[in-house]
């Protein structure tokens, strides 16, 4: 394992404290894949499903070799993954599609697929031996983090956009200890301030910018697989925001599909908030890379200025896959599917589902294809946004398939009224 940069080529160990280049672009981890096919095989991964043993009764470490091959006494490990993977005829029916899977990674520990990638960068700050850990956040990786680093004995420093962050996301990071610091800008203010800080301080960043929480993330595709019985899907769809949860899948199905462990490459389809969709307008128009102000109701993809850009556009381009954007009415009338199904999910996740359903209408999935949707948070995230949805008290936003409630005398009568 090394890590290496993406645009130059250049090479660091894996035990080097750096996030970037010399030349400034973003680092990945490359493992020995020539190696990697005499250890790993889709048995050796079914085998461990049947143990207790920590760590691979987690749905990341359960992969170890294809995610960080470091000893066990570094693993700081609740354990994440091992989330359900879903089958709702009610979101088929509004996608359009029958054979559609729902990856619930709001199960994880904390609630978001955060978790993934969180406890594999975590296990190296403990190996490289830091008692301090920071991040940006619109909420999900600070909750995660704040988490984590209270199993690891560690210190965390989070900082979040100045407007409004989900409640539950920012009770969790005050409830697990983080210092929470609040800065007047939006995320892509704070992600450029964190960046800093940890140059400055011996602080070790926590962000998708860090190449650990990619590998970590990459479980994501690896668990699907497994619970498909290694059967590869068409389709991975999910969210983008700052854009490393889609290159984490992308890498992961590359490497096994290099070591061959799938024989077959599925098709990436990442969907952006339209008030945030830097990378779909690259993608469609075909133009440079340009930030933009971010504006949506999914605050977990507010992001403007997406770290991870490069690195995403090529493991779309790899897949063959797709971007497109939707707009925070679909994403909020998906999610009252999502919702109503049991299943439930934030708002950023149902992109995943308001995503599926444009793509089968332009006829760009078909009908008849096997798609995993990623559902990358927990309903409970952010209660403001359901609450308000079936109140109808959202700016901007029709409260299509609203769940008022009733209010009535406390009486039999009316309650028969109501119920006939
Ligand atoms: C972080 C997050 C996203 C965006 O993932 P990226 O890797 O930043 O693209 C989407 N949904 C939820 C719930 C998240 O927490």
């Amino acid at each position: 394992m090394i890590l290496r940069c993406i645009e130059c080529g250049r090479e660091y160990p894996i035990n080097e404290v750096r996030y970037r280049c010399d030349c400034g672009d973003l680092l990945e981890v490359v493992h020995d894949i020539e190696r990697l096919k005499k250890r790993v095989s889709c048995r050796l991964f079914d085998e461990r499903l049947a143990k207790r043993e920590f760590p691979y009764n987690s749905g990341v470490w359960r992969y170890k070799e294809l995610i960080l091959d470091i000893e066990n006494k570094f693993i700081i490990s609740r354990p994440e993954g091992n989330t359900n993977l879903y089958q709702s005829d009610k979101v088929g029916e509004y996608v359009g599609i029958e054979d559609i899977w729902l990856k619930h990674e709001g199960e994880n520990p904390t609630a978001s697929f955060k978790d993934r990638g969180m406890s594999c960068a975590i296990s190296v700050a403990k190996m490289l031996g830091f008692k301090k850990v920071a991040c940006a956040s619109t909420g999900n990786t600070s909750a995660s983090m704040a988490s984590y680093a209270d199993l690891a004995g560690m210190e965390s420093i989070v900082f979040i956009p100045e407007e409004k962050i989900a409640f539950g996301k920012l009770a969790q990071a005050l409830a697990y200890g983080a210092k929470t610091i609040q800065i007047k800008g939006d995320f892509d203010d704070a992600m450029k301030l964190v960046q800093k800080v940890c140059q400055e301080f011996r602080v070790y960043l926590l962000n998708s910018i860090n190449p650990f929480r990619i590998e970590g993330q990459k479980a994501i595709c690896f668990e699907v697989l497994q619970q498909l019985d290694w059967q590869v899907p068409d389709w991975f769809i999910l969210p983008g925001g700052n854009l490393g949860n889609n290159t984490a899948l992308s890498k992961g199905l590359r490497e096994l599909y290099q070591i061959g462990m799938i024989n077959r490459i599925p098709r990436m389809a990442v969907i952006q908030a339209q008030g945030a969709n830097p990378l779909y307008t690259m993608w469609k128009e075909r133009t440079p890379f340009e930030a933009v102000k971010a504006e949506t109701i999914a605050t977990a993809v507010k992001i403007g200025n997406p770290v991870s850009w490069k690195k995403s556009i090529r493991g779309i381009e790899w897949s063959r896959g797709v971007v497109e954007q939707v707009t925070d009415q679909e994403i909020m009338d998906a999610k009252a599917f999502v919702d109503a199904s049991g299943i439930g999910a934030e708002p950023a996740s149902c992109c995943s589902i308001a995503g599926a359903r444009k793509l089968t209408k332009a006829g760009i999935i078909d009908k008849k294809e096997r798609v995993v949707a990623i559902l990358t948070g927990n309903l409970l995230k952010d209660p403001d946004a359901v609450v308000n949805y079936h109140l109808d008290r959202l700016k901007g936003i029709k409260s299509t398939y609203a769940n008022k409630p009733i209010m009535i005398e406390s009486s039999l009568k009316a309650v028969r009224k109501v119920l006939e």
